[in-house]
C-alpha cells in the first residue's frame, strides 16, 4: 500500500510552521493561527504541498503580502500558503514575467530600469503579484487589467494552465481566479519602451501623492471598501462623521476616511466590528451599502 506523506515528510525542504499567528504577516498586524504554513520557493513546492492539501482533503488557502488581508482571529484550519519566497523577476523585450510571490513594487523598479512604461501608477502599491492580479489592483487611473497581458495558474486539481487576458476575465477588483479558486504562480506584464527618467519621476511623484494622503505610518490593510457606485467610499465614510471612530485598536483613519489603521494592539475582531459600523452608519445616513474590497478570511474565534 501506498504511504501518504506527511506535513513532516515535506519539511525541512520546504519551510513548514504549524500554529502559526498571521499576526506576524498581515499588513494590519492582527489575525489567527494558520494550522500549517507553507513558504515554497518554486512552482514544484508549491505543487507538493498542493498534493499534501489535496490527499489529506485538507482547505487550501493562498497569501501574498497580505496587504489587503484581514485573518479572523480564531486562524485559518487546513494548509496556508505564503507565496513570497517565489520572487523572480525578469525581463525581455517589452515584457516583464515575474513569479506570483515577487513585490509589485520591485516589478514596477525593474520595468523603470528596462524603460518600460505604463506600470507607474503600482509604484506604491505593496501587494504581490500574484495579489495584485487575483484583485486586478489599481491606482492613480492605472490598473493591472492594462498591463497583465496572461498569467500562469495551478489549477484546484494540481495542473498548471495558462490564462490570456480574456480569460482572466478582469473587472473592478475582479479576476475570474477569484471564482474558479486557482493559484497564480506568475504574470506576463506587457508594457511599452519609454524614457526611463520620465517613468522615474512619475513614480515618485506618485509616491509623494500616496504618502501626503494616506496613512503609511500606521499599519493598515489600504482602502477597506470598494467605491460605491456614483459615490466615494472616503467621503461617505468622512460626511458621516467616522474618522477616529475606534473599536479596541482599530480606528477609522483621521488622515484617510477609507482606511482603517491599527493604532493600539488591534485585534482582527476590533476591525471587523470597525467595518460593521462603519457599514451600518453610512448605510443609515446615506443609504449606500458600503462593500469591502479587503478579503476577509479565515475562522471566528471560539468563545470561552
Ligand atoms: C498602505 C496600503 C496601500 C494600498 N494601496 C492600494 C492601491 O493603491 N490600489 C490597490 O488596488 N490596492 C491597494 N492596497 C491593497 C493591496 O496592496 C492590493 O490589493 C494588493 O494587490 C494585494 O496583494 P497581496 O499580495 O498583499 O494580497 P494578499 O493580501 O496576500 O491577498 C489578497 C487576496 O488575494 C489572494 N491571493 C494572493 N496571492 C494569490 C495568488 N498567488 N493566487 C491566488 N490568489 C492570491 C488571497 O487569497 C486574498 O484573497 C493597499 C494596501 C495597503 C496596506
Amino acid at each position: 500500500m501506498m504511504q501518504s506523506k506527511t506535513v513532516v515528510d515535506l519539511y525541512p525542504k520546504i519551510e513548514i510552521l504549524l500554529n502559526e499567528p498571521l499576526s506576524k504577516y498581515t499588513h494590519t498586524l492582527t489575525g489567527g493561527p494558520a494550522d500549517i504554513l507553507a513558504f515554497p520557493k518554486s512552482i514544484k513546492e508549491c505543487q507538493e504541498m498542493l498534493d499534501y492539501a489535496n490527499e489529506q482533503s485538507l482547505p487550501v488557502t493562498v497569501v501574498g503580502n497580505a496587504s489587503n488581508l484581514i485573518v479572523k482571529d480564531g486562524g485559518i484550519r487546513g494548509l496556508t500558503m505564503i507565496l513570497t519566497k517565489m520572487n523572480r523577476i525578469s525581463s525581455h523585450d517589452n515584457e516583464v514575467v515575474a513569479d506570483a510571490g515577487a513585490a509589485l513594487i520591485d516589478v514596477t523598479k525593474a520595468a523603470q530600469a528596462h524603460s518600460l512604461t505604463h506600470l507607474e501608477f503600482a509604484a506604491g502599491i505593496p501587494g504581490s503579484v500574484g495579489g495584485a492580479v487575483f484583485m486586478n489592483a489599481g491606482a492613480y487611473g492605472g490598473e493591472i487589467a492594462n498591463v497583465v497581458s496572461g498569467a500562469e495558474v495551478l489549477t484546484p486539481d494540481n495542473h498548471i494552465i495558462h490564462l490570456n487576458h480574456q480569460e482572466l476575465d478582469f473587472g473592478y477588483r475582479h479576476c475570474s481566479v477569484q471564482e474558479n479558486h486557482q493559484i497564480v504562480i506568475s504574470a506576463t506584464f506587457s508594457l511599452e519602451v519609454g524614457i526611463a527618467d520620465k517613468i522615474q519621476k512619475r513614480m515618485d511623484h506618485l509616491n509623494a501623492l500616496r504618502a501626503s494622503k494616506q496613512p503609511l505610518e500606521l499599519p493598515s490593510c489600504g482602502s477597506v471598501f470598494k467605491r460605491p457606485t456614483g459615490y466615494f467610499a472616503g467621503k461617505l465614510i468622512h460626511d458621516a462623521g467616522l474618522q477616529g471612530f475606534q473599536i479596541g485598536g482599530a480606528q477609522v483613519s483621521m488622515k484617510h476616511a477609507g482606511f482603517i489603521v491599527n493604532v493600539d494592539g488591534a485585534t482582527a475582531t476590533d476591525y471587523l466590528n470597525v467595518i460593521a459600523h462603519v457599514q451600518k452608519t453610512v448605510y443609515d445616513k446615506f443609504g449606500v451599502h458600503l462593500e469591502t474590497e479587503v478579503r476577509i478570511i479565515g475562522e471566528d474565534p471560539k468563545s470561552n
